[in-house]
């Protein structure tokens, strides 16, 4: 078994090996077995069922939730040679009827529908006729309610256990917190199935966190520092914040285009295409984009509001660096975000123990904002994984964050809140504490308290800095019944009667922004050979893609491009050892590819001759 699956990765798909649990999910699934995969998006969950689907006999059936992603995933199928199709309401009846008769004729080793047309009547009719190699269901979270992304019509996957007993089910996702796992087990029947948990860690992907102040303007530098001409995606809360800053962006000379749900459908997925299909694009967005894109080289996500939780900043991260080439993910975040989030959840209809559970999620994310450690072991705590080392690739880690014992700060600070009555927010405490005039104060006889004045010793950006530390910290809360004004909790009481420390962070100054300078590089020496090489292969790349109308990524991956360059492939053999070079992809591309190494090569030795001509020139002047 496992032969004919090696044999097959290296031939078809064009790898050298195997990544992770890759081979033993493989192995369990093609030998019949059912299993739950979670793996981190880019950690290569799609090869967990494509592979199995042509090492077992008959078709697999793939219900994945998204049409675009459908449309790529056969279309970069169908470029290594294999035998896919996908039914959807994109197509024409007759181009659905001609799949449905290939899929009959069993001509089609990978089919992949919509949950809601897989459980129809008709299409379960078709299935009763041929021989199923296997079902996987793609974003298996889909099925969940604690999930961010419930689908109900994953809750009737069910049936396929009862219909289909024989047939090997796999479930895929990249994002499940325990319950959401648990879901996951319970409502497609998995109980027995066997549980692969890969390691969550993206180790290319570099975190950093800024503090929010002038967010457009702090977003460009970091585009414009970090990523000039790359692609990548830019996270906002609300419809108009996508416009504005997409807009804003594009007068900047970036190319940058919105996509949220209050635009047409037509215009959005002409943007997503856009995205998806062409180099260097920015997708400003709301949290509507980006399950199922499977553009591997997004260098960069940034967040200008904060995300829903933890578990989704982790998955809409997740969407950078997928070709494991080194990747940004950074996020501005200030304490107004804080109280509007609050208050939306505050203002939602939900259970009382839903909305317990979101705001829970939301500290989870606050503590990660606030945190001195290193951002990826807080991340991957979360998950239950254990990084025993700091990683060295994140901002905490790079720029160390000072840290120091704020009890007494915060004990001023929490007793001002309380004499002044649990009412006023975080601007007037501060002008309270440092005693500055404020008409309101001597009117409300603040200035007669003893913690009038005390904090004197601070400046107004670091009491900020205290405020919003405690309030992520769960010291303090956002009345948001009353005027928004801060309380005290229960976690309080101990730190004021000084039972606790307070550990609190120092903002880092400027030096934080220039901790993500490092520019992703490809994994070829930048030499000038090297980038017009380069770019010469990715306009044949581009070329070819036009062509035959698919992202030029289905063609080759970047990663493959940048192997080409570094090892100069001379012949169709050499080429075939390039990572993501298979047989199919070879006798299509490898000469046109084998040509612009070739040019490339003799233009280089033209220029070295040259060189030496004009060096024993000017030697012989000598
Ligand atoms: P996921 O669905 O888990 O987000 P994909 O299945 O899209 O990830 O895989 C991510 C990338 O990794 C793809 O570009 C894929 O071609 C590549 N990949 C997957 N498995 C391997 C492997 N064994 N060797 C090299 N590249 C791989
Ligand atoms: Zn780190």
């Amino acid at each position: 078994m496992s032969d004919q699956a090696r044999d097959i990765l290296r031939t078809v798909f064009g790898f050298p090996s195997f990544r992770g649990e890759q081979e033993a999910i493989i192995d369990h699934v093609s030998d019949g077995g059912d299993a739950l995969v979670l793996m981190p998006t880019g950690g290569g969950k799609s090869l967990c069922y494509q592979l199995p689907a042509l090492i077992r006999p008959g078709t697999a059936v793939v219900a994945s939730p998204l049409i675009a992603l459908m449309k790529d995933q056969v279309a970069a199928l169908r470029q290594m040679g294999v035998d896919a199709a996908f039914l959807n309401s994109s197509l024409t009846p007759s181009e659905s009827y001609q799949i449905q008769r290939a899929v009959r004729e069993s001509r089609i080793d990978l089919l992949y529908v919509a949950p809601e047309r897989l459980l129809t009547e008709p299409f379960l009719e078709l299935l009763d006729e041929i021989e199923i190699a296997l079902f996987a269901i793609d974003e298996a979270h889909c099925v969940s309610q604690w999930g961010h992304d419930f689908r109900p019509e994953y809750l009737q996957l069910d049936q396929l256990k009862e219909r289909y007993p024989g047939v090997p089910r796999i479930a895929t996702t990249a994002t499940a917190d325990g319950p959401t796992r648990k879901d996951i087990v319970e409502r497609l029947g998995l109980q027995e199935a066997r549980r692969f948990v890969a390691g969550f860690d993206r180790p290319n992907i570099r975190y950093s966190v800024v503090l929010k102040n002038s967010p457009k303007q702090q977003l460009l530098s970091f585009i414009q520092g970090n990523h000039p001409g790359e692609a990548g995606i830019v996270y906002c809360l609300s419809r108009r914040s996508v416009d504005e800053t997409a807009s804003w962006l594009s007068e900047k000379g970036l190319r940058a285009l919105p996509y949220h749900a209050g635009m047409g459908a037509v215009q959005r997925q002409r943007n997503q295409d856009i995205f998806q299909g062409q180099d260097g694009v920015i997708m400003v967005a709301t949290i509507a984009f980006g399950m199922g894109i499977d553009k591997s080289n997004v260098r960069f996500v940034a967040h200008l509001d904060l995300p829903k939780s933890l578990e989704s900043y982790y998955q809409e991260t997740g969407r950078a660096g997928r070709d494991g080439l080194p990747a940004n993910a950074w996020m501005a975040y200030g304490m107004a975000d804080v109280v509007r989030i609050r208050a939306m959840l505050e203002a939602s209809q939900a259970e009382d123990s839903h909305k317990r559970m979101e705001m829970q999620r939301l500290n989870t994310l606050l503590a990660y904002c606030e945190t001195a450690r290193c951002r990826r072991q807080v991340l991957l705590d979360y998950f239950g994984e254990d990084l025993p080392e700091k990683c060295g690739n994140c901002d905490t880690c790079l720029v160390p964050v000072e840290t120091y014992d704020g009890s007494q700060e915060a004990q001023k600070a929490l007793s001002c809140v309380y004499r002044t009555g649990q009412r006023f927010g975080a601007g007037y405490l501060i002008d309270v504490l440092r005693g500055t005039p404020n008409e309101r104060i001597p009117r409300f006889g603040h200035d007669r308290l003893p913690t009038f004045g005390v904090g004197a010793d601070l400046s107004k950006k670091e009491w900020s800095s205290l405020f919003r530390q405690m309030v992520a910290g769960g010291l303090l809360r956002v009345d948001l019944e009353g005027y928004g004004g801060l309380q005290l909790t229960a976690a309080a009481a101990p730190v004021l009667r000084g039972e606790e420390p307070f550990q609190a962070r120092r903002d880092p100054s400027g030096r934080a922004a220039s901790a993500s300078k490092a520019r992703p590089q490809a994994t070829f020496e930048e030499t000038p050979e090297n980038q017009s090489l380069w770019e010469a292969l990715r306009d044949l790349r581009l070329k070819l893609a036009r062509r035959q109308n698919v992202p030029p990524y289905v063609i080759f991956h970047d990663t493959a491009l940048a192997e080409m360059v570094s090892r100069r492939p001379q012949s169709l053999p050499e080429m075939l050892t390039i990572t993501g070079v298979g047989q199919t992809k070879l006798d299509k591309y490898g000469e046109a590819f084998l040509q612009v190494l070739e040019e490339a090569s003799e233009e280089q030795d033209q220029a070295e001759s040259n060189t030496s001509k004009n060096l024993s020139i000017s030697a012989g002047v000598l």
